[in-house]
């Protein structure tokens, strides 16, 4: 069980990073079978660089956190199903989709996003 502080994230230049707390809600694939971690939004906190940090729409309609000064993107939030969606993998691991409901499984398919379902 982990329910301290999972970690700190930055952008490549360093001037935004996020604090993320809690456990993560699943492992999956992008549309490019890159993985990504998926959290709950109230993981998910600013660290520091407000100033730098810019709220860009993607091309499927999520929000993505970008830094102004190196472009790089933290993370994409999809409102409709409260969720975030981080390059890498969890440390948690191999639970692939294990917290994620059947609305949320359903939504990051639509999205493109690839997640087991456990079967
Ligand atoms: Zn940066």
């Amino acid at each position: 069980m982990s329910n301290g502080p999972y970690g700190q994230l930055a952008c490549d230049c360093g001037a935004v990073t996020l604090l993320v707390c809690g456990g993560s809600l699943g492992n999956g694939r992008d549309a490019e079978g890159e993985p990504v971690s998926l959290w709950p939004q109230e993981a998910i906190q600013l660290g520091q660089g407000a100033d730098e940090l810019e709220v860009v729409p993607d091309a499927r309609g999520l929000a993505a956190w970008q830094c102004r000064r190196c472009g790089e993107r933290l993370l994409h939030i999809d409102d409709e199903a409260g969720m975030v969606v981080l390059a890498g993998s969890s440390e948690e691991g191999d639970e692939a989709g294990l917290a994620l409901t059947t609305a949320q499984q359903r939504r990051l398919a639509e999205l493109g996003y690839r997640v087991a379902d456990g079967a």
